[in-house]
């Protein structure tokens, strides 16, 4: 039964980490190819195709 429980606790505790983790992170779109990248935790400068200086977005 405890064991369960915290299974159960580890469990939401792992959601709403990644939760967070998913809305941390940065969107990119490069105006050159229209390549788009996520970032969570480094800046990109850079698009990975092309090496044109990536345009910063919000979302979709
Ligand atoms: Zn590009």
């Amino acid at each position: 039964m405890g064991a369960i429980l915290a299974a159960v606790v580890v469990g939401i505790l792992g959601a709403g980490l990644y939760l967070l983790s998913v809305r941390s992170r940065k969107q990119y779109r490069c105006p050159a190819c229209g390549e788009r990248l996520s970032v969570e935790h480094m800046e990109a400068k850079r698009c990975n195709l092309c090496g044109a200086p990536l345009e910063k977005t919000e979302g979709d």
